[in-house]
């Protein structure tokens, strides 16, 4: 597959890569590329991740850093805005809080999404990292003040107190988060959704357009960086307690609505149910628990905003309107299926994190549920969103989620409540 072979790294350092030739990483390179044990026990054991693209000897993964925005890094290299030999200094990079070691870690299967070593890379590969292998980190972890209105808001009438450690005065609160990028395990994600390894393999190859050919060429590379959103998590109240099964656990698990969760449209729950779960979170720190919110880049339940506003269309013009019984109906027609979002994998982080029991989960979502406890993790509560806090507009997706199995305290509505159009119109 070789095209270029004189030299392992055609393109000078500084220089945008010339149109010549392409260069293919689909051949055995052989030379200096690191083993990778996955869930091996420590991480001298396990092997850095490699995805560097300039030195392709040393690459020991399918794919490159930065999930989608691997697109964006091409087009500054192609742009010569940046040079493909650029190596990241990460001086003064290190994580604010070590996460971990924990024993999930090196459990076969626990965690086949995300590099658990993914934080501490100059830490744990300083030997690999002087000898000239650019490893990147595939996780950050920093501090942050998070100020929400809807927490001002609770601040104000009294539900949250400002105590200077959790939440300050004006109503910022204090947190750790982390960015974490996907870094898939074939064999093992292969096992979590029911497919034998060179199916998902091949799969993969054909629904990105052959984007990435060592997917069938390369069996021997078992690892993936796939180009698509990671996660990221707040945790409110001191990290190391999530693995402490006896310190109690507010956890909310949501997936991305940029139109709620930024914008605040008023079609679904998300936002609402976002800052409720922060509302709790910091009600659970300053109780002596801790809380967490993990964010996954999963738009429109992982199918996508231009298909998400598509069904908001359908849903509003079809005859008899906006109704729930016809909610999942209308997802369908347009996207195949209901949900693409696989919560299968979601738990990897919550495994990464220590955690074995969540006391508190702020979500009525039957998935999320199913996903965690499979996962091992035992959750003793499920919070659900007070009433108050449901837009007129989103009560079709509720209704019709509490209908198709969605955790509810109360009753769940029946057929003929669902029939009822609740939806507003297009254009009012
Ligand atoms: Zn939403």
């Amino acid at each position: 597959m070789e095209v270029a072979p004189k030299s392992p790294d055609p393109v000078a350092p500084g220089a945008a890569p010339g149109p010549s030739h392409i260069r293919l990483t689909s051949h055995a390179s052989g030379h200096g590329a690191l083993p990778i044990h996955w869930a091996a026990a420590s991480a001298a054991e396990r092997g850095p991740v490699v995805g560097t693209t300039s030195k392709r000897s040393h690459r020991n993964v399918i794919g490159t850093h930065s999930g989608s925005y691997s697109v964006y890094r091409a087009l500054a290299v192609a742009s010569g805005a940046l040079s493909p030999h650029h190596k990241a200094d990460l001086t003064n990079t290190s994580p604010t809080d070590v996460i971990g070691p924990y024993p999930q870690w090196s459990e076969p299967g626990r965690i086949v999404s995300m590099d658990p070593w993914g934080a501490r890379i100059a830490e744990v590969f300083a030997a690999e990292l002087a000898a000239g292998y650019d490893i990147r980190p595939t996780i950050a972890v920093t501090k942050a003040h998070v100020i929400l209105p809807e927490v001002i808001e609770a601040l104000q009438s009294g539900r949250l107190k400002a105590d200077g450690k959790f939440l300050t005065a004006n109503g910022a609160a204090m947190v750790t988060k982390a960015a974490i990028e996907p870094v898939w395990y074939l064999p093992e994600v292969a096992r979590r959704f029911g497919c034998t390894e060179a199916d998902l393999r091949r799969v993969l190859f054909e629904e990105t357009g052959g984007m990435y050919p060592e997917l069938v060429t390369r069996s021997d590379l078992e690892v993936f960086l796939p180009p698509i959103g990671g996660q990221t998590i707040y945790i409110f109240g001191n990290p190391r307690d999530l693995a402490n099964p006896a310190v109690e656990l507010t956890a909310r698990v949501h997936d991305e609505c940029n139109g709620s969760d930024v914008f605040g449209s008023d079609i679904c729950t998300c936002r609402p149910y976002l800052t409720h779960a922060i509302e709790e979170c910091i009600q659970g720190a300053q109780r002596g628990g801790v809380g967490l919110v993990a964010y996954s880049r999963k738009e429109g339940r992982a199918l996508g905003e231009v298909t998400k506003f598509l069904v908001y269309n359908a849903r509003k013009r079809q005859l008899g309107g906006d109704t729930a019984d016809q909610y999942f109906a209308r997802t369908e027609c347009v996207a195949g299926v209901q949900d693409m979002r696989f919560q299968e994998l979601m738990p990897d982080t919550l495994n990464w994190l220590g955690i074995t029991k969540i006391h508190r989960l702020v979500s009525m979502s039957n998935m999320k549920f199913d996903a965690i406890t499979k996962a091992g993790i035992e959750i003793v509560e499920r919070v659900n969103l007070p009433d108050a806090l449901i837009p007129d507009d989103a009560r079709v997706e509720m209704d019709a989620k509490m209908a198709a199995g969605y955790f509810t305290p109360g009753a769940v509505p029946d057929a003929d409540e669902l029939k009822k159009a609740k939806g507003r119109q297009l254009d009012t």
